[in-house]
């Protein structure tokens, strides 16, 4: 089946077709490490795993890279404000090396727990000054990027497609870049490469660098290390909406004017899950984060499955009540699949199957729609003619690019109470006492627990 994407660059849905036949070179914009991941930036991160499981699911070899940015991600995406990482470290009194390894940890504790599967390669930017410097050196041997102070700056009037992705008006961007004047730009549109002292005197995260000491500009990173690790030609490459004007434009610009060519082929980027705006900015400081969902009572897992209940390129809105409703059909759904486990039965009709698996797969291929994917798994779930059996079948086929954990459901937990009367039917059984044994079987039925007995003991799950 023929997969389609769509692609920011066209703003269309595109078949997808790799540079080299079953393999996929795949960039994610990864985190800034200065705080908690938001539920918001979590979501992309979803968006990206299913991506990256369904291109796999497609057969696809995926080679997936995702950067750290540890430095030089400014308050604002454009060159305004301070350091991320520096006012992390003044308002956490640590240095910014701690930050960075204490929240890269976080992170990925939290991609963990939403069953996000590693990159094939996840690089820092602190690692990889010397390439963001080759290619700030290349773009001002190429005539791209002026020296000022000590700062390095792309030039966007020489680079035509600047607005490219974006389809904006360069007219509009100069408007915007009014707000805060460097003086040492030429055209306020201009980005920086390489910020020196001239610009953060007191910077703790420097380097020495041919126009002075100091660090890369957040851009360069992802161009620098995308291309040292995937090549200068690249598939796809993701991130959230947020992305398109300003960071990835800049992205283009940096590798383009370097390497001459085309960079990238299919630009992807996750609409924003939104609450209001408080609960959203970090800068704010209340933000929410998963850990704040668990103490209220909520499992990562349900988070995941909220996020599949939406189109990627559909804004999200967060509610806990929309939270509570992803809940209870993940808790729903997760029954259903234990008693299939403990009492698989053929059904009249499981030849349906490979009709299900189509219409499943044409879901994922239509631009990962997975509010369509989700229906026809409710459809199967619900469908008894299927036999559990075959129901069970689909479920952990489809949980490949669900990330749902299938395979790891297992009996619900009990009440002490309820636990007691397994246990007491348990001792009756060895004792063959089998008229006690009904009988607190049906006691148990009563209350919706079904047993299962087998070789190793005796199993149960919820009556539906
Ligand atoms: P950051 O760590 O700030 O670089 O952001 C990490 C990722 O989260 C980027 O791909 C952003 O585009 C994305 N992002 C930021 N805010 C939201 C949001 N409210 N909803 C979805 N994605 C977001
Ligand atoms: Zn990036």
């Amino acid at each position: 089946m023929q997969l389609h994407l769509f692609n920011t660059l066209t703003r269309q849905v595109e078949p997808f077709e790799p540079l080299e036949p079953g393999k996929v070179k795949l960039y994610t914009c990864g985190p800034t490490v200065y705080n908690y991941a938001h539920v918001g930036n979590l979501r992309t991160y979803v968006f990206e795993d299913i991506l990256r499981r369904t291109l796999e699911k497609f057969k696809f070899h995926v080679e997936h890279v995702m950067n750290i940015t540890d430095v030089g991600h400014l308050e604002s995406d454009a060159d305004e404000g301070d350091d991320k990482m520096a006012l992390a470290s003044k308002r956490e009194k640590k240095s910014p090396w701690d930050i960075a390894k204490f929240y890269e940890k976080e992170f990925f504790k939290d991609a963990d727990a939403l069953h996000i599967v590693r990159p094939t390669l996840t690089c820092r930017a602190t690692e990889h000054i010397d390439t963001m410097q080759k290619m700030v050196q290349g773009l001002i041997d190429n005539g791209l990027a002026y020296v000022v102070d000590g700062n390095v700056y792309f030039e966007v009037s020489k680079f035509p497609e600047y607005t490219r992705l974006s389809k904006q008006n360069l007219d509009d961007l100069l408007e915007g870049a009014r707000v805060d004047i460097d003086a040492r730009k030429r055209d306020q549109r201009d980005f920086v490469l390489w910020f020196s002292k001239s610009k953060f005197p007191n910077q703790i995260m420097k380097w020495d660098s041919p126009w002075g000491d100091g660090f890369p500009g957040w851009h360069i990173e992802c161009s620098a290390m995308a291309s040292e690790y995937l090549g200068e030609s690249i598939d796809i490459h993701c991130g959230g909406i947020d992305h398109i004007s300003v960071h990835h434009t800049n992205e283009i610009a940096q590798a383009e004017g370097y390497f001459g060519h085309k960079w990238v082929n299919t630009w992807m980027h996750g609409e924003f899950l939104v609450l209001d705006k408080a609960k959203m900015s970090k800068s704010a400081g209340g933000f929410l984060t998963l850990k704040g969902l668990i103490d209220k009572g909520f499992d990562a897992v349900h988070y995941r499955y909220m996020c599949l209940g939406a189109h990627y390129r559909s804004e999200l809105k967060f509610s806990f009540e929309a939270l509570e409703a992803a809940k209870n059909a993940f808790e729903t759904l997760k029954n259903r699949v234990v008693s299939w486990k403990f009492d698989p039965k053929k059904g009249e009709n499981s030849g349906k199957k490979t009709e299900y698996l189509k219409r499943f797969d044409e879901a994922l291929a239509n631009d990962l729609d997975m509010p369509i994917a989700m229906s026809v798994l409710w459809e199967a779930v619900r469908d008894a003619e299927l036999g559990s059996e075959a129901q069970l079948e689909l479920l952990k086929y489809w949980d490949s690019v669900l990330g749902l954990g299938v395979e790891s459901f297992d009996k619900p937990e009990l009440s002490a109470e309820l636990m007691a009367l397994v246990k007491e039917r348990e001792e009756a059984r060895a004792h063959r006492d089998w008229a006690k044994s009904d009988a607190l079987r049906d006691q148990l039925l009563e209350q919706g627990i079904c047993l299962k007995d087998g070789p190793s003991g005796t199993d149960w799950y919820l009556r539906y």
